[in-house]
């Protein structure tokens, strides 16, 4: 059996001619897995012959909810989902997704791998290491099943926008990342403008310029978190492998190839990066490197994760440090911390389970 939301609308022709259908079936069934069913019986206007072939070979892999937070701060919704792998060998994972409400309207951090294998200080998601690389139909999943959660109180709700930033390294399972990206964009699914996406990465160096090269349309992001390569390596192993220079460099021809701004996430940690002179270094450092056009930095205060022995910036001295980067020249944002009542930094919900 295999999962019905990993295929690409082009594969399921080929799957529904070979089921002795017409293709154009393919494009109903492909609009009704986008519609989050969670059963082949719903697929009102496909014929019954076809989904019960469909059913025989084929499931539609939407994950189980093991666990549900709700902010009652500011409506943020945790889900820790879990894929069972039921009959493909996969191993049963849990993961993590995280629902967010802005102005603009919903949009939903997901997961690319269970566990990662990064190993950043910071973070409850790399304790365990990498379970395993998930599927393009299991990070479409998320998105579905979240949606459905949300439509149980809100028929009308909608996701419009996706952060690849959750549990994992989105470009270190590229070829799922990829096959997930087209189709969730595909104007017959989900439909989702390739700009409402953003995958955010803890640099990997080489991948920034491919992924310039296949997806110029879609938003990156780099979890930075240091004004340089001593700061760094402390708190994230990759910097160990490429130096700040190598990454800001990569992010500058990402720019220039695509004309799309950077944007660079920055976890404030209280006594580790968030000084004004490590503010004034951040600020240098980035402008060497990319036009200020091009560059953003999103300071977001730690979200604090039992056992790192790191904990968030303070709310003022986070808006001071933001101020240091603002007068330099270097547009910033102080993020609110999103979820604070619930488990809502990546890794945590999972960790508690
Ligand atoms: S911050 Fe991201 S890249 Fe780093 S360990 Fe966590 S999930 Fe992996």
């Amino acid at each position: 059996m295999d999962n019905l939301l990993n295929y690409e609308l082009i594969e399921l022709n080929d799957i529904v001619s070979g089921l002795g259908e017409k293709s154009f079936r393919a494009g109903q069934v492909f609009g009704w897995l986008a519609k989050g069913v969670a059963s082949f019986d719903e697929m009102r206007n496909v014929p019954a012959a076809l989904r019960q072939r469909l059913s025989e070979q084929y499931y539609i892999g939407l994950p189980a909810v093991v666990a549900v937070q709700r902010s009652a701060e500011d409506g943020t919704v945790k889900c820790l989902f879990e894929y069972a792998g039921p009959n493909d060998g996969a191993v049963a994972v849990r993961i993590e997704s995280v629902l967010m409400r802005y102005e603009y309207g919903n949009s939903i951090c997901i997961s690319s791998q269970a566990g990662c294998r990064m190993g950043c200080r910071f973070c409850a998601s790399t304790r365990n290491g990498l379970v395993r690389n998930l599927t393009a139909g299991e990070m479409l999943g998320q998105v579905l099943a979240m949606r459905n959660l949300l439509r149980e109180t809100d028929p009308a709700a909608d996701i419009r926008h996706i952060v690849v930033m959750g549990m994992g390294e989105p470009f270190d399972n590229y070829d799922e990342l990829s096959r997930f990206l087209r189709i969730v964009h595909d104007p017959k699914g989900y439909n989702l403008g390739m700009r409402n996406i953003t995958v955010s990465t803890c640099g990997i160096v080489p991948m920034i310029g491919r992924f310039a090269e296949d997806f110029p349309q879609v938003n990156v992001a780099i979890s930075l978190h240091a004004p340089n390569d001593a700061v760094r390596r402390e708190t994230m192993p990759i910097a160990r492998k490429y130096s700040m220079e190598e990454l800001l460099n990569a992010c500058a021809n990402y720019a220039e190839r695509t004309g799309r701004r950077v944007t660079f996430e920055y976890a404030l940690i209280r006594g580790v990066n968030d000084g004004a002179d490590q503010a004034a270094e951040l600020a240098t450092m980035l402008k060497k490197h990319i036009p200020a056009q091009f560059l953003h930095v999103n300071l977001i205060p730690l979200n604090s994760v039992d056992g790192t022995g790191l904990a968030g910036t303070d709310r003022a001295a986070a808006e001071s440090f933001c101020s240091v980067l603002e007068k330099r020249g270097v547009q910033a944002t102080v993020r609110r911390t999103l979820g604070s009542d619930i488990d809502a930094a990546c890794g945590q919900l999972r960790s508690r389970y």
